[in-house]
C-alpha cells in the first residue's frame, strides 16, 4: 500500500495525497520519500500537468519524520554513521528544492509548476519543511490543529530545510521562537506569524489551493530568497539591525539553555553561518549542524526517551492486558490544591467529575479553581464561553458521599493523614459501586498500608499527581502489595484519558520520584551546613541544565514540609537515619519562620510583592561560608549522583521494573536534565565504569550514601549498559 497517491483532474491539476496506510497521522518514512520524489517527478515532466496541489487523506496533515528514520541512516551507513547521516539529510533537501524549482528554467526562473500544500490540519517537523518548500501553504481554518516546527524540543532541530526557509520567511528574530522553542500555532496564529499564506474554510481547502494553481503566473514561483536582492528580514548577521539579533540570541539561548542542550548551539550556528551564504550552501551548512546534533548522544538519548519511550507508555507499553477501563465517572475526595486540579484536568478531558470536601465552602473553592484555569485560558484565547462552561459543568461539588455512586474511579486528595484517609476511604467505600477502583494521591504513605483501610485492597491503588496538576505531565501510578490488574489498567487509562505521561512502580519509601527529588534537596542543604557557598550550589545545579537549584526548590515546596517529611522518615528509620546535619539547617531556618516562598522567606529573600530576589544574605551569619571552596564539578557530582545512584537503587529493588520509566519520568516529574535523556541515559553515556569511580571518590570525601550500588558495579565489571541490559529493545536512535 502506497503512503502517497497521485490524481490528475480535467483542468489539468494533480493532487498528491498523503495518507500513511494503518496509521492515524502521517509521518515520513525513507520509502514514502521516494514515493512522493517519484509522484513529483512525474507531474513535472508531464506536459498536462499544470500544477500540483499536496494534501493529505487524514485530519492532519503530517506529525514529521519516523524518527526511526534517523536510525536506519546511521544503521546503513556502516563505519561512518555521520556520513550516511549526512547524505540522507541532503536527499531531503535535495526533494524539497526540485519541488520549489518546480521545474522552472535557471536563468530566467521561468516555466515552473505551481505546487501548493493544502493543510487540513496539524504539520508538525518536516510535515511543515515540505511546505515551506512549496510555492503556498494554505490551511484549513481548524482551531485545533497545531502547526510548528518542535524539534528542539526533543533535542534535535528542523534540519530539513526548515531552519534555513523559515528564517528567510520570516527573518531570525521573528523565527526565533519557532525554532528556538517549538511553539506551535494554530492555522489563523501561523498565518499572522507569515508562516502559512493563506488560511480557509476546511471545505474550500482543495478548491482554493486549485484556483491559485490556475491564476499563478511565473513570478508567484519565485521564492523571496531566489530572487535577485533578496534582504533577510530584520537583517542578515553584518546587518546593523541583524548584528544586534544575533548577539542578542547567543547570549539569550545560552542564559536559557546554560549550553547544556547542543541542538540549540547548532540551530544558532546553522542560523548564523547559514545567513551569510547563498541559499544552497545554507541547506547544506543546515544539514551539517543537523549531522552534527544527530551524532551527539545527548540528541539521541532525547529523542529515545521525550519522544519514543514517552509516546510507548502514553500508549500502554505496561498497561496489563484487561479489557477497557476508559473512566466516565470520577470522584475526588479532597478539594484543595492536588484535589481541584485532578478535577479540573479530568472534567477538562470530558470525564464527570464529583468533587467532594468537609464543606460546601471548600468543595465549591475546588471547583473555583478550575474557573480561574478556563478564564485564564479565554484571556490567550484558547479557551471559548462555551468550552469553559461546557467544562464547568461536568464538576458536580458537594459534600455528600451518596454522589459517588455511578463512579468508576475514586482519587482521594486530603490531608496526608492516615487517619483522614482512612476515614474518607470507608465512607467512599460504603458509596462507590463494587467494581469501582479507589485510588490515593498520597506523596509520601506506603500504598499497601493506606490499602490496609480498603475493603477491597485489589482495587486500590496509588495515582500520584505532581504540582501544579494542570502543566504536570508526569503521573506515577504505584502498585501496593494486593493491588490487581484491573486497577493498574484502571490508572493507566485514566491517565491517558487525561493526556499525560504515566509510570507504573511498585510501592516502598517515597516511591520513585520523590525518593529521587529529596536526596537532592538534602544534598543541596547538607553542603549549605557544610560551609559551601549557596550560589555555588544553586549555580551548579542550573549548569547541569535543572530547573531549579535544590534551595530554590525546597523554597518552592516549602521547609515546614521538608521538616514534616525528615521527622516522619526519622520516626520510620531510627537509628538508620542518615540525614541529621540536613535537618539541623531544615529546623533551624523552620524555627525562625523561613519556609520558603510562601513565607515570603527561606533560603531566598523575596520583596514585597513575593518576587524571589537573591539568595537570603542572613544564611552565612547561620553557617559560615568556607574559605576553602569545592571544585564546580566536584558539586556537579555530588548534585547528579544522589539522584542517579537513588534511581539505579530503585531498580536494584524493584521499585522500578523498567528504565524506560525511570529515565521518562525522572525528566517529566522533576526535570532531571532533559539534555543526558534520564539517569539511565546518563549513567550509560559516561559508562558504568566511571560512574563508579566517580562514587569511590565521593564516598571517601561525604560518605556511604555515594556508594556504588551492587547493580552499577556488576555492569561496570561486566562492560553492560543499561538499556543493552535492560531495555534492548529500546536502543537510542
Ligand atoms: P490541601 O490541604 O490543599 O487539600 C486537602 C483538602 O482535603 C482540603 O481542601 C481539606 O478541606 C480536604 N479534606 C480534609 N479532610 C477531609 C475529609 N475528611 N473529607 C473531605 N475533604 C477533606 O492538600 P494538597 O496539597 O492538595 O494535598 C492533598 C494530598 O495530595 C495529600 O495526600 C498530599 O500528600 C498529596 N500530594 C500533594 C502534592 C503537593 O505538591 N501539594 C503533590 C502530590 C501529592
Amino acid at each position: 500500500m502506497p503512503e502517497f497517491t497521485a490524481a490528475q483532474d480535467a483542468d489539468g491539476v494533480v493532487t498528491i495525497t498523503w495518507d500513511v496506510p494503518g496509521k492515524s497521522m502521517n509521518v515520513l518514512s525513507l520509502e514514502g520519500m521516494a514515493e512522493l520524489e517519484a509522484l513529483i517527478d512525474a507531474a513535472l515532466a508531464d506536459p498536462a500537468a499544470r500544477g500540483v496541489i499536496l494534501t493529505s487523506g487524514k485530519k492532519d496533515f503530517a506529525g514529521g519524520m519516523d524518527l526511526n528514520v534517523i536510525a536506519k541512516m546511521k544503521e546503513d551507513a556502516g563505519a561512518d554513521p555521520a556520513r550516511g547521516l549526512f547524505e540522507g539529510i541532503m536527499r531531503f533537501h535535495a526533494l524539497e528544492r526540485k519541488i520549489e524549482l518546480a521545474g522552472m528554467d535557471p536563468k530566467s526562473k521561468k516555466g515552473g509548476k505551481p505546487i501548493v500544500a493544502a493543510l487540513p490540519g496539524t504539520a508538525l517537523g518536516i510535515g511543515l519543511e515540505i511546505p515551506l518548500a512549496c510555492h503556498r501553504i494554505i490551511a484549513a481554518d481548524n482551531p485545533k490543529a497545531k502547526i510548528g516546527l518542535p524539534e528542539i524540543l526533543v533535542g534535535i532541530f528542523p534540519g530539513a530545510g526548515g531552519t534555513t526557509r523559515l528564517v528567510r520567511k520570516l527573518g531570525p528574530m521573528a523565527a526565533s521562537p519557532f525554532l528556538l522553542e517549538g511553539k506551535l500555532s494554530d492555522p489563523q496564529r501561523a498565518r499572522s506569524a507569515g508562516i502559512v499564506d493563506e488560511v480557509v474554510a476546511p471545505n474550500q481547502l482543495l478548491a482554493r489551493a486549485k484556483e491559485w494553481i490556475l491564476g499563478a503566473t511565473d513570478a508567484d514561483l519565485v521564492k523571496p530568497w531566489d530572487q535577485k536582492g533578496y534582504k533577510m528580514p530584520g537583517g542578515a548577521p553584518y546587518h546593523p539591525a541583524g548584528f544586534m539579533t544575533f548577539v542578542g540570541a547567543s547570549a539569550m539561548v545560552l542564559g536559557k539553555t546554560m549550553g547544556v542542550y547542543p541542538a540549540a548551539k547548532a540551530l544558532l550556528s546553522a542560523v548564523y553561518e547559514g545567513a551569510l551564504v547563498p541559499f544552497d550552501a545554507a541547506l547544506r551548512i543546515e544539514a551539517r549542524w543537523f549531522t552534527k546534533v544527530l551524532m551527539n548522544p545527548s540528541s539521541s538519548a532525547m529523542i529515545r526517551s521525550l519522544f519514543l519511550n514517552k509516546e510507548a507508555l502514553e500508549k500502554g507499553a505496561n498497561r496489563p492486558a484487561v479489557a477497557d477501563q476508559k473512566v466516565s465517572r470520577l470522584g475526588v475526595l479532597g478539594a484543595g490544591m492536588m484535589g481541584a486540579g485532578i478535577a479540573y484536568v479530568a472534567a477538562n478531558a470530558g470525564i464527570e467529575v464529583v468533587l467532594i470536601d468537609a464543606t460546601q465552602e471548600a468543595a465549591d473553592r475546588g471547583k473555583a479553581h478550575s474557573e480561574a484555569i478556563l478564564d485564564k485560558g479565554m484571556k490567550r484565547g484558547k479557551v471559548t464561553a462555551e468550552s469553559k462552561a461546557k467544562v464547568l459543568a461536568q464538576i458536580a461539588a458537594t459534600t455528600d458521599y451518596a454522589a459517588l455512586a455511578g463512579c468508576d474511579l475514586v482519587v482521594e486528595a486530603v490531608f496526608e493523614d492516615p487517619a483522614v484517609k482512612a476515614e474518607v476511604t470507608a465512607k467512599a467505600e460504603a458509596a462507590l459501586p463494587e467494581g469501582a477502583i479507589f485510588a490515593t494521591n498520597t506523596s509520601t504513605l506506603p500504598i499497601s498500608g493506606l490499602a490496609k483501610a480498603s475493603k477491597r485492597p485489589e482495587q486500590f491503588i496509588g495515582i500520584h499527581f505532581f504540582s501544579p496538576v494542570d502543566k504536570m505531565m508526569l503521573v506515577e501510578i504505584i502498585k501496593g502489595r494486593e493491588t490487581g490488574q484491573v486497577a493498574v489498567a484502571k490508572a493507566l487509562d485514566f491517565v491517558r484519558q487525561i493526556r499525560k505521561t504515566p509510570i507504573v512502580v511498585n510501592d516502598a519509601r517515597f516511591f520513585y520520584a520523590n525518593r529521587c527529588i529529596i536526596p537532592y534537596i538534602n544534598e543541596g542543604i547538607r553542603m549549605v551546613a557544610e560551609g559551601v557557598e549557596p550560589a555555588l550550589i544553586e549555580n551548579a545545579a542550573k549548569l547541569l541544565g535543572l530547573p531549579l537549584g535544590p534551595l530554590q526548590l525546597v523554597d518552592e515546596t516549602s521547609i515546614d514540609l521538608g521538616v514534616k517529611i525528615a521527622k516522619a522518615t526519622k520516626a520510620a528509620m531510627g537509628a538508620a537515619y542518615p540525614d541529621g546535619a540536613v535537618d539541623e539547617v531544615l529546623f533551624a531556618m523552620a524555627d525562625r519562620g523561613r519556609l520558603g516562598r510562601k513565607a515570603a522567606a527561606g533560603f531566598y529573600a523575596y520583596d514585597a510583592g513575593g518576587k524571589r530576589s537573591g539568595l537570603w544574605d542572613g544564611l552565612a551569619g547561620l553557617w559560615p561560608v568556607s574559605p576553602d571552596q569545592p571544585e564546580l564539578t566536584e558539586v556537579q557530582h555530588r548534585i547528579l549522583l544522589v539522584q542517579v545512584l537513588e534511581a539505579v537503587r530503585a531498580l536494584e529493588e524493584g521499585v522500578l521494573t523498567d528504565i524506560r520509566e525511570g529515565d521518562v519520568g525522572a525528566i517529566l516529574g522533576w526535570g532531571f536534565c532533559p539534555w543526558s535523556g534520564g539517569p539511565f541515559s546518563w549513567l550509560d553515556m559516561i559508562g558504568a565504569a566511571r560512574a563508579v569511580e566517580i562514587c569511590e571518590g565521593l564516598e571517601a570525601a561525604h560518605g556511604a550514601r555515594f556508594r556504588a550500588p551492587g547493580l552499577l558495579r556488576d555492569m561496570a565489571e561486566r562492560g553492560e549498559s543499561f538499556y543493552a541490559r535492560f531495555a534492548p529493545g529500546a536502543q537510542a536512535a
